[in-house]
């Protein structure tokens, strides 16, 4: 018995549980007609642990993607996604990506999915006020001193300090900018990525929030104590 070759979408759904696209430039004017908003998109930052799109393996991003949320906290799933039928709540105004992917020949895809791609400041505008609050937040809360921080964390008391620290100030940042900035918290996670207590198990390192403020310590801190 022969086997059938795939040769066009079947509308199982798989492509589009595995997470939604990052967004290409050739999106923008997708998101300045309104086919998806701000509180849509979610943004990795530099240095943030992702899996790649084609070869499927954890690695640090060398430039930070937006990419359209999954439905909710607990699943990448992308929140345009009917789960009923398996069809796209903005086929018409799908991002390029979507286009590009044919599950059963990646050859598409794989050429194009890490050029062109765009960065918050392509959406924001460089000279923007929120501009400066990214740029704030991302000196304070940058992975690369993050790293530098995790590796010196077991042996110095500065490092560890230093973290958390810096969740510290990423989480009184965030309420700030939403009071102050009249930021919706709904687009937090697009103007300055996941929080630090959700990427912190990055660097093997989990944050408890107390009645005293957030504490760090090693993800197997408890189990070996
Ligand atoms: S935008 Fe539409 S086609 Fe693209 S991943 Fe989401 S549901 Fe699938």
């Amino acid at each position: 018995m022969g086997h059938t070759i795939q040769r066009e979408c079947t509308r199982c759904g798989t492509c589009c549980a595995k997470g939604g696209p990052a967004l290409h430039r050739e999106d923008l004017s997708r998101l300045e007609k309104g086919a998806f908003g701000r509180k849509d998109l979610m943004t990795f930052r530099r240095g943030e642990l992702v899996r790649d799109q084609i070869s499927g393996e954890l690695m640090p991003l060398e430039q930070e993607i937006v990419k359209l949320r999954g439905r909710d906290t607990n699943t990448w799933t992308c929140r345009f996604l009917n789960i009923v039928d398996h069809l796209c709540f903005i086929y018409n105004d799908r991002p390029v990506e979507c286009r590009a992917l044919d599950c059963w020949n990646p050859e598409e895809i794989s050429a194009m999915y890490d050029k062109d791609r765009i960065t918050r400041m392509d959406v924001v505008g460089d000279e923007s006020g929120v501009a400066e609050l990214i740029r704030v937040h991302e000196e304070k809360c940058g992975y690369a001193q993050l790293e530098r921080h995790s590796a010196a964390f077991d042996a110095d008391p500065a490092a560890r300090e230093a973290f958390a620290e810096a969740v510290r100030f990423d989480m009184a940042f965030r309420a700030v900018v939403c009071e102050k900035a009249g930021i919706p918290a709904e687009e937090l996670e697009f103007y300055f990525g996941r929080t630090l207590a959700d990427t912190a198990h990055m660097f093997g390192l989990k944050v408890t929030v107390t009645e005293e403020g957030p504490v760090v310590e090693r993800e197997n801190a408890s189990a070996a104590a």
